[in-house]
């Protein structure tokens, strides 16, 4: 791509044209896209800095994540305002099943002309998903999208990465009580900064109360190890219950906190952009002829005369010491 293509879909971006948008975010995932136009985009998305809010979404699947995602987004759209969806599913390359893949469960909100839907990118990028998403959410920013809502499938290390890189990291539970409630706890007070217990409706609606005061109470008692403040509330994301209260709850936890915004957007970056520099740096080690006959060795040519520790030191000192 010419230096003036990527100048003019930036240009379009910046005024809110959604096809130039995506364009650019394909760009960004593209991993042959040049080094060049690379930077000029990640200049102009750190030139300015953005009040837009990065709200990440977790659970398990079928806790309620879509559904919310619908609701909260139709909420914020009545209001006027501009919704951005995203997604962080890192089963999506292996099992193409991508969250947001199905795009009828977003169908309703989609079609909106205030709602920008991207689902999850698949293998091939630099830097990692998650420090993909973060570029992702920046580029909505610029394209004038207010509040960019990231959906994260609840698994393991990629929750805590994609909590990394969000304002606010909800937790969608269910209402159960008990055990099942103590396998998500430890996680739960680790990463989230709002607990939402969903499908508080029906007959569900008092186990949902019970599951709230539970995880209150888990809470209380960690709360002197120095966990991170949380909320809790309860909702009904099928029934449109709890919206207005969720929608309070963030809103007051940036008003209350703008200076906490400050330095998490700093760690976002900071973040992002150590995944960034690893990948360029790779990306110019995996040309070098030496590296990739390194990786072609065969285990029993090193596991005969050596550790594999020696050998892997003996190629990162040649590496360090020659410019070839
Ligand atoms: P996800 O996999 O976390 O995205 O979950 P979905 O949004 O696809 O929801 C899974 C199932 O739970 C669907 O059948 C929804 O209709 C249902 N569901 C979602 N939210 C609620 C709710 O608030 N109450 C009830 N009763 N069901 C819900």
């Amino acid at each position: 791509m010419t230096t003036n293509d990527i100048a003019s879909l930036m240009d379009h971006t910046r005024l809110g044209d959604r096809r130039a948008l995506a364009k650019v975010i394909s760009v960004l995932e593209n991993i042959n896209t040049s080094a060049g136009d690379r930077d000029y985009i990640i200049d102009k998305l750190f030139a300015k800095d953005t009040n837009a809010r990065f709200i990440g979404i977790s659970g398990t699947p079928g806790v309620g994540k879509s559904t919310l995602i619908q609701a909260y987004g139709k909420f914020l759209v009545e209001k006027g305002r501009k919704v951005a969806v995203l997604a962080v599913d890192p089963s999506s390359p292996v099992g193409g099943g991508s969250i947001l893949g199905d795009k009828t469960r977003m169908a309703e909100i989609a079609v909106h002309e205030n709602v920008f839907v991207r689902p999850s990118p698949s293998m091939g990028f630099l830097g990692g998903l998650t420090a993909q998403t973060y570029l992702t959410q920046l580029l909505c920013a610029y394209a004038g999208y207010e509040h960019i809502l990231v959906e994260t499938v609840g698994v393991g290390q990629s929750e805590v990465e994609a909590a990394e890189i969000v304002d606010l990291f909800i937790v969608l539970c269910l209402p159960n009580s008990g055990d099942e409630l103590q396998g998500i706890k430890k996680g739960i007070l680790e990463i989230a900064d709002i607990v939402a217990i969903n499908k508080a409706d029906g007959e569900l609606l008092s186990a949902a109360e019970r599951a709230k005061m539970e995880l209150e109470n888990a809470f209380q008692i960690t709360r002197s190890m120095g966990v991170k403040e949380k909320d809790f509330i309860t909702l009904s994301a099928a029934k449109n219950k709890g919206i207005d209260k969720l929608h309070e709850t963030i809103e007051s936890r940036y008003h209350a906190r703008a200076g906490d915004l400050k330095s998490k957007r700093l760690n976002q970056k900071k973040a992002w952009f150590r995944k960034e520099l690893e990948s360029r740096l790779m990306k110019i080690l995996r040309q070098k002829k030496s590296y990739q006959k390194f990786m072609q060795t065969p285990i029993a040519d090193v596991s005969k005369t050596q550790t594999i520790q020696s050998f892997v030191d003996q190629y990162a000192k040649k590496l360090i010491n020659s410019d070839s």
